[in-house]
C-alpha cells in the first residue's frame, strides 16, 4: 500500500513517565494512538494493553479464512472493517477488565484509543473512544475527523465554553468515554474516502489541548515530510509548556 508514516512520542516537560502508546502496522493498514490514565504504571499498562489487543484482533481477522471468534457479528451499517474495529475495541476493553481483576493496583486504569484502518489508498476506516484525535490534512487545510469524548468538548458543544477556555480549563483532561474495563463503550466509527497527497494525523491530547488547530495546520503546511512534521508538532506542544505526554503519528497517502 503506497503510504508513508512517522510517529513521535515524548513525556512532555512536566511529567517523567509516558502513558501514551502507539502502533504502526502498515502491513495490516493499522495505526493506533492510545493515551492511558490511572497514574504511574497503570496508565502505561492500560494504553499498551489496548494497543496490543486491537492490533492482535485486526491481525487475526486480516485473512478471509480466519478462524477467530468475533465478540459481535458483522454490523451491516459498519461493514466488515468497521465491525472489526468495533470488536477489537470491545475485546481490548474486556482485556482491561481481566487485568484489573487480576491486579488490584491497576484499578481505575483506562485509556483512549484512536485508530485508522486503511482499506486501500482510497479508503480508511476510523474508530475512536476518548479524546485522542484524528485529523485529515488535504489541500493545505486541516479538518478534524473525530469528536472528543471529553467534558470540555461537551461544554463547548452546549455553548458554555469557548475553544480558548476549553484549552485552559482545569478539567480539560477529563474524558467522558474510555476503554476502562467497564461495560463495552460505544465506539465512534467513520469511513473516510482518501485522495493522493492526503495526510492523516493521529495525536494524544498532549498536542491538541495546548496547540490550537490553526497552528497544527500551519506546521503541517510548513513540514511536508512526516518525520519532521511529527517532531515539529511535539516541539510546539513542549514549547507551549509541555504539560502532558504527547504523541503524534502521521500517515501520508501517496499516489497508487
Ligand atoms: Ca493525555
Amino acid at each position: 500500500m503506497p503510504v508513508q508514516w512517522a510517529a513521535t512520542t515524548h513525556p512532555g516537560i512536566r511529567r517523567t513517565s509516558n502513558e501514551d502508546s502507539y502502533c504502526s502496522r502498515p502491513d495490516l493498514g493499522l495505526f493506533i494512538v492510545a493515551d492511558g490514565m490511572g497514574g504511574h504504571v497503570a496508565g502505561e499498562v492500560a494504553s499498551r494493553i489496548a494497543v496490543d489487543a486491537i492490533e492482535a484482533f485486526i491481525g487475526e481477522t486480516a485473512s478471509d479464512d480466519s478462524q477467530v471468534t468475533w465478540p459481535h457479528p458483522v454490523d451491516p451499517l459498519l461493514g466488515v472493517d468497521g465491525s472489526r474495529l468495533k470488536s477489537a475495541f470491545h475485546l481490548a476493553n474486556r482485556r482491561l477488565a481481566d487485568e484489573v481483576a487480576a491486579a488490584v493496583d491497576l484499578r481505575g486504569m483506562a485509556t483512549t484509543a484512536s485508530t485508522v484502518l486503511l482499506k486501500d489508498e482510497r479508503k480508511a476506516m476510523l474508530a475512536h473512544v476518548g479524546d485522542s484525535r484524528i485529523y485529515l490534512f488535504r489541500d493545505n487545510e486541516l479538518e478534524r475527523m473525530t469528536d472528543d469524548h471529553s467534558w470540555v468538548e461537551e461544554q463547548m458543544r452546549a455553548g458554555l465554553l469557548s475553544p480558548l477556555e476549553a484549552r485552559q480549563h482545569p478539567w480539560r483532561n477529563v474524558v467522558t468515554r474510555a476503554l476502562s474495563g467497564g461495560e463495552d463503550p460505544e465506539v465512534d466509527v467513520k469511513e473516510v474516502k482518501l485522495q493522493p497527497g492526503d495526510r492523516l494525523l493521529l495525536c494524544s491530547d498532549g498536542l491538541s489541548s495546548v496547540v490550537p488547530d490553526d497552528r497544527i495546520e500551519e506546521i503541517l503546511r510548513a513540514q511536508p515530510v512526516p518525520t519532521e512534521a511529527c517532531q515539529a508538532l511535539v516541539d510546539e506542544a513542549n514549547g507551549a509548556g509541555g504539560p502532558d505526554n504527547v504523541t503524534t503519528l502521521i500517515l501520508q497517502i501517496d499516489a497508487p
